[in-house]
């Protein structure tokens, strides 16, 4: 999940809905406001120029920065400047269906992310009825994971464990091996340090990745096509099962769902004659909404 100051994301979407790779990133963050001699405006990519060649080709060829030649010269200028869009990264495992042995594996990779530190918090989030699960997490996960146990009957969620915040703009460590005795056995396991100004990179190019991605969307994950489908509209447009009387979650609103049936196809022709049906014309209204929000 990603926390955004709202007027600096807007400024984000000059960039296009395509994330932006590292390569690029090097490029559109520094170009200069007039034009300069490629090799002049950025600073030196750490790699072969003819890479950041491509990349100004890449930009130009998405309309996100100028370019001309000037000679045998490429000159670059931007479009836009790139906005300080991302505040916070929390990064949240969701694991619905944990077991306890699955949670004891999954304390290595937290503690992995925790050492690491790319992200501002680290959670987990579990089914709310296991002990046996939250047991086990307890003992295995970090103490600076959070954990939320979540009821998704109920539609409520429980923090077990407020997480800690990690230190972003500081090394962190890359844990290269584990000796078997995984996580509770330091003492043969493999380190490096990753420098600040890494991390900072990654962070951006995991928001970049998500902007792509978007808004995690019940457009993608839900059964708008079900007959029990509605989209209620409460300030925002939300799901609604007519089945179950109430808003459903992302996880009984799919195709696994015993309450599911398809819409008639009468609904298709009725009213909605080239759209689809129903389902398929709440799809479109999600998309449309999703992309102003965009
Ligand atoms: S019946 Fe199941 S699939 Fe249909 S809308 Fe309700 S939760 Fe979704």
């Amino acid at each position: 999940m990603i926390e955004c100051d709202p007027d600096e994301l807007g400024e984000r979407a000059a960039f296009g809905q395509e994330r932006l790779d590292g390569d690029l990133l090097d490029v559109v963050r520094y170009a200069p406001a007039e034009w300069a001699y490629y090799r002049e405006a950025l600073p030196d990519p750490g790699y072969p120029w003819r890479y950041v060649r491509e990349s100004i080709h890449r930009a130009d060829d998405r309309g996100i920065l100028e370019t001309r030649r000037r000679g045998n010269r490429i000159e670059i200028r931007r479009r836009f400047s790139y906005p300080d869009w991302v505040e916070r990264i929390v990064a949240i495992e969701n694991k619905p269906d944990l077991d306890a042995s699955a949670a004891r594996a999954l304390s290595d990779q937290l503690e992995r992310d925790v050492a690491m530190g790319l992200a501002d918090e680290v959670w987990i989030a579990i089914e709310a009825d296991d002990d046996r699960v939250s047991a086990a997490l307890f003992e295995d996960v970090p103490v600076e994971a959070g954990i939320v146990e979540v009821d998704s009957t109920a539609l409520t969620a429980d923090v077990a464990w407020y997480p800690r915040t990690l230190a972003v703009d500081r090394p962190g460590t890359r844990i290269l091996e584990r000796p078997d005795g995984g996580a509770h056995d330091a003492s043969a396991a493999q380190f490096e340090y990753v420098e600040a100004s890494e991390k900072r990179e990654r962070r951006l190019e995991i928001a970049e990745r998500a902007y792509e991605r978007g808004w995690r969307s019940y457009v993608d994950t839900m059964r708008p096509d079900c007959r029990h489908f509605e989209g209620r509209t409460d300030g925002q447009l939300l799901p609604y099962c007519r089945a179950k009387g109430r808003q459903p979650t992302a996880r009984e609103c799919a195709g696994s769902c015993p309450a599911f049936e398809p819409e008639p196809p009468t609904w298709r022709t009725r009213g909605w004659p080239i759209e689809g049906g129903p389902g398929a014309r709440i799809k479109q209204i999600l998309a449309d909404r999703r992309e102003r929000r965009r």
